[in-house]
């Protein structure tokens, strides 16, 4: 739909029944909005219902990380009201995307009140997760909150001109909204054996329920923000989420408790899981990282096939959005089972397993907890 048309026609139905109900009118004509990737996408719809018209950049089984974006990607971000996107580097095309539309809505970041996870150039693939953890919620825990509420772009530029190899919070401010290049993003270290630089975060924020609660406040914000006559409508919706959404921590908390301490380290093929471990006591290791841009380098490989002999891992995870080869393949040499398959950064079909945001995390507790059990 085009904003002319949905102005023409909201105005004419607003003149006819201006002295009736027009508040009536103007929540029957949905917004257009853009979510980056099908799990904020599916967060959007739940809080904006009917309010909203959701386009979905990144479909189920697409992988983010390397997606390429379509003139009538551009043409969709031009349309919408609001822009929800992830941040934390997640969205590496987002500046070129914006720059090809003539978008001047909201650009909401999802991320904008989560504490991230840092992740460093040394990062073994495994070892330090909680100290990384801790990190974050000591250090980083102002920037997090610095960047909660502003949506326009006059800050974030004034950050992205901030400190560099030595900042920590380069990286999430440059995210946040600036429309130069700079090459610091983790993505542009694809193909080097350090995998990422100095300072980079993770940006697989949703794997935690925690976290998840943050988006959908953030969420809520902007919808009423932008669609005030709707706002009761979002903020109920919001309500009935959020409560689904602390049921459903609860159930994964129950299915983890049960795995013993000797069974709880988990391998897939790239560094997306890192908050599901810190909430539910899990280890994490991938021989790729952050991005599935770069590529596991061989020792990296050895290192981590070294690991799970030494420590026993009984089961890999295949990835939705990624080649299983790789995984494949230490499975073989190391003689782990495949465990199933996780859905990392993007839900599955509808006649998938993983349809909904919720039911995507349902999924993967109870796969992993299935192949782990002993
Ligand atoms: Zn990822």
């Amino acid at each position: 739909m085009t904003p002319r048309r949905t102005l023409l026609k909201s105005g004419v139905a607003f003149v006819a029944l201006s002295l009736a109900v027009p508040a009536v009118v103007q929540a029957n004509e949905p917004i257009p909005v853009v979510a980056t990737f099908s799990i904020l996408g599916d967060m959007v719809e739940r809080i904006g219902g009917a309010h909203v018209s959701v386009t979905t950049l990144v479909g189920p089984d697409g992988d983010t990380h390397v997606y390429q974006p379509t003139p009538a990607a551009a043409r969709a971000v031009s349309e919408a009201d609001v822009l929800f996107v992830n941040g934390l580097e997640f969205e590496g095309w987002l500046d070129r995307l914006i720059d090809a539309s003539d978008f001047d809505g909201l650009r909401v970041v999802a991320t904008a009140s989560i504490e991230p996870i840092a992740y460093d150039d040394d990062h073994d693939h495994g070892d330090g997760h909680k100290d990384h953890a801790e990190e974050a919620g000591h250090d980083h825990d102002h920037d997090a909150h610095a960047e909660a509420g502003h949506h326009d772009d006059h800050d974030h530029d004034a950050h992205a001109e901030a400190g560099h190899h030595d900042d920590h919070d380069h990286d999430a401010h440059a995210e946040a909204g600036h429309h130069d290049d700079h090459d610091h993003d983790a993505h542009a270290e694809a193909g080097h054996h350090d995998h990422h630089h100095h300072g980079a975060f993770d940006p697989h924020a949703w794997q935690s329920l925690d976290n998840a609660v943050a988006y959908v406040d953030t969420i809520t914000a902007a919808l009423a923000q932008a669609d005030p006559a709707n706002a009761g409508d979002f903020y109920q919706n919001r309500a009935a989420y959020v409560a689904e959404i602390e049921a459903l921590d609860a159930d994964i908390h129950a299915i983890v408790a049960s795995l013993p301490a000797d069974h709880r380290t988990i391998v897939t093929s790239h560094d997306a899981f890192q908050y599901f471990g810190r909430d539910y006591g899990l280890t994490f290791l991938a021989p790729q990282g952050l991005s599935t841009e770069s590529e596991a380098s061989a020792k990296d490989v050895a290192r981590l096939i070294e690991r799970i002999r030494a420590e026993g891992i009984s089961a890999v995870f295949l990835e939705n959005i990624t080649d299983g080869r790789l995984l494949e393949q230490i499975a073989n040499e190391t003689g782990a089972t495949i465990g199933g398959t996780l859905y990392p950064g993007a839900l599955s079909g509808p006649d998938g397993p993983a349809p909904t945001y919720l039911d995507m995390m349902r999924h993967n507790a109870t796969t992993l907890a299935a192949a782990l059990s002993p």
